[in-house]
C-alpha cells in the first residue's frame, strides 16, 4: 500500500510502506498543503539546517520516497512531542500528505514546533578547524612580509598546536528608511583578543568538522568572563561602525528627498503669493480668493517632519549563537642574514589557513609588513 495517495509510483512503494509501517498505523489522506500561490519550493538552506538540528539534537534522519525524511526521533524530543518517529515532507507542491506527517516549511505549524524546540536550549555547537597540510607556506614569513638588502634563511614550522578560540554569531538589523540585516561573525583567541570581524554567517576559509579536537578542559569560569565582556566590545564596535556608515547614507537619500519635497513647496508658495498681488489687483476674479501660503508652509512642514522620521536611522543587534573552536596554530622560525647579521623572526600560522602573521620587527616590536637593514641592525621602515 502507497503512504501517497495522490502521486504513487510503483517504484519506491517500499521505501513508503516501510515509512508508513513505522506509526503502526494505516496511511491516509490527511490534509491538503497546497494553493495555487504557494511557493514552488523551499530555499535549500531550511532543509539543510532542519537536518542539522535534528542530528545534533540525538534524532537519526533516514531518507524516505520523494525527497521526505523519516525521523527516529531523540528520547527528549519524544517525551515532547509523544510520538517516537515522524516523517517531514518539504515539497509545498505535495497536494496530500501521509497519514501523521509534518509539512515542513518555515512558518508551518512543523517549522514552528521545531523553532521552540530549538531556542529552549541556547545554540552552542563546538567544532575543529581541520589543519591545511602544509601548514605554512613554503617560503615561511617572506610570504607575508618583504624584505630590502636582506635575504630570508629556510623556514622552520614548529609543532602544531590546537587553541580555544570563540566565535560569536550575531545578526544586525537596519530599520527606517531602507530596512537591512547583515550577519556577522567576530572570533576571539584564548585571551579574548578580537581575532576577525567578518560580514557572513560563518567563519570563512577554512574546512572544519564537529566537536573540539585536543581541547578536554571546559574554559575557566574567568575566561568565559573575559570573552563575554571582549564580545560585547567588538559587537558594540561593530554597531557603531556599521551606524555610522549607514548614517551617512541614508543622511544622503533622506536629505535628496527633502530636496525634492522643498523644491516643490517652494514652486506652490511662489504661485500662491503670485496668485494673492493678482487678487489685490482684481479683487472681483472668484479664480484668485483661494489658497493660503501659510497652510502650504504648514503642510510642508508636516511632510517634512515625516521624511524625516521615515529615514530615522535605528540599528538592533542580535546575538544568536556561539561556537567553540579547537584551532591549529604553530610557530614558524626563520633567520634574516645579511653579511655577519643573523636575526632570528618567529611567527605564529593560522594552520587552519596555512597563513603566518606579521612577524614583529627586531626594534619596536610592532608588526611588520617590510624589514630592511638600518644601522647594522634589522628593523621596520618607521624604526630605519
Ligand atoms: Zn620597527
Amino acid at each position: 500500500m502507497s503512504a501517497d495517495v495522490a502521486t504513487k509510483k510503483p517504484r519506491r512503494a517500499a521505501g513508503r510502506s516501510r515509512a508508513a509501517a513505522g506509526n503502526g498505523r494505516a496511511p491516509a489522506v490527511t490534509s491538503v498543503v497546497h494553493s495555487p500561490s504557494a511557493p514552488p519550493t523551499l530555499p535549500p538552506e531550511w532543509r539543510a539546517f532542519v537536518g542539522r538540528w535534528l542530528e545534533a539534537a540525538g534524532c537519526t534522519v533516514s531518507d524516505a520516497a520523494r525527497g521526505d525524511w523519516e525521523v527516529d526521533l531523540s528520547p527528549a524530543l519524544r517525551r515532547r512531542w509523544r510520538r517516537q518517529r515522524v516523517r517531514l515532507v518539504f515539497d509545498p507542491q505535495r497536494p496530500t500528505l501521509p497519514r501523521g506527517a509534518w509539512f515542513t516549511a518555515p512558518g508551518s505549524g512543523a517549522g514552528r514546533k521545531l523553532l521552540e524546540a530549538a531556542l529552549e536550549d541556547p545554540v552552542c555547537t563546538r567544532r575543529t578547524a581541520l589543519a591545511q597540510v602544509p601548514g605554512a607556506p613554503e617560503a615561511g614569513i617572506a610570504s607575508v612580509c618583504r624584505v630590502r638588502g636582506l635575504t630570508w634563511g629556510p623556514a622552520r614550522l614548529g609543532p602544531v598546536r590546537y587553541e580555544r578560540r570563540v566565535a560569536f554569531h550575531a545578526v544586525l538589523t537596519r530599520w527606517g528608511g531602507l530596512p537591512l540585516q547583515e550577519p556577522w561573525v567576530v572570533l576571539l583567541g584564548p585571551d579574548g583578543a578580537c581575532l576577525e570581524t567578518v560580514q557572513g554567517s560563518q567563519v570563512p576559509d577554512i574546512r572544519t568538522r564537529e566537536g573540539l579536537y585536543q581541547i578536554s578542559e571546559p574554559p575557566s569560569d574567568e575566561q568565559r568572563v573575559q570573552w563575554m565582556q571582549q564580545a560585547r566590545g567588538a559587537l558594540d564596535q561593530l554597531l557603531d561602525d556599521r551606524e555610522h556608515e549607514w548614517e551617512r547614507g541614508i543622511a544622503r537619500l533622506r536629505d535628496d528627498e527633502l530636496g525634492r519635497l522643498g523644491a516643490f513647496f517652494s514652486a506652490r508658495i511662489e504661485e500662491e503669493e503670485e496668485r494673492l498681488r493678482r487678487r489685490a489687483s482684481h479683487p472681483e476674479d472668484p479664480d484668485l480668493a483661494h489658497g493660503d501660503a501659510t497652510s502650504l508652509k504648514l503642510e510642508w512642514e508636516r511632510r517634512a517632519a515625516e521624511v524625516r522620521q521615515r529615514w530615522a536611522l535605528r540599528a538592533e543587534l542580535r546575538l544568536w549563537g556561539i561556537e567553540e573552536w579547537s584551532w591549529p596554530v604553530a610557530d614558524l622560525e626563520q633567520e634574516l642574514r645579511a653579511g655577519a647579521v643573523h636575526v632570528r623572526l618567529t611567527s605564529r600560522v593560522d594552520v587552519a589557513r596555512g597563513k603566518p602573521e606579521l612577524p614583529c620587527c627586531p626594534g619596536c616590536g610592532a608588526p611588520a609588513e617590510m624589514l630592511v637593514r638600518a644601522r647594522g641592525a634589522v628593523g621596520c621602515a618607521r624604526c630605519a
